[in-house]
């Protein structure tokens, strides 16, 4: 004779299916509905569980070393100074593209202003710039004649 239990949802006694042994809810649709949304909320809480863990486990690695970046940039001196260097790269060359598109400009306007008597000429920079050591790279451009 077949085994009968009670389902956990309706309270009406049941027989498990022969390929689910430890079936817990009877058939019936609204005590399947049950059965998948305790899983749903295990689960849920199963994965904040989880995410709570990593948190609190990330947090306990913080208070336990809390001075693990600066430590690791004072055995990293290259690492820093490399940092350093590729940031004072970048501002040197915004400076240098924004004082060239300033300097071309006017190159521009020049031109189309005078006529230039085709040759070589060397511009300078009149302004004086926020920043002396750019002048070299920009302000030396030479022009040459078509012809
Ligand atoms: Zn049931």
């Amino acid at each position: 004779m077949a085994e009968r239990r009670k389902c956990k949802h309706c309270h009406k006694s049941f027989s498990p299916r022969p390929q689910n042994p430890d079936q817990q809810y009877c058939s019936e649709p609204d005590c399947q509905r049950a059965r998948k949304r305790i899983w749903q909320q295990r689960k849920l809480l199963a994965d904040a569980d989880y995410h709570a863990n990593q948190r609190a486990a990330q947090s306990i690695w913080q208070k336990k070393n809390p001075d693990y970046w600066s430590k690791y940039r004072q055995r990293n001196p290259v690492y820093v100074e490399r940092n350093r260097a590729n940031q004072r790269d970048r501002n040197h060359y915004r400076n240098w593209q924004d004082k060239g598109r300033s300097a071309i400009a006017k190159m521009d306007s020049s031109i189309s202003e005078s006529s230039i008597i085709p040759g070589r000429y060397q511009l300078r920079r009149i302004d004086s710039g926020r920043i002396a050591k750019m002048d070299a790279l920009i302000v030396e451009i030479n022009l040459f004649s078509s012809g």
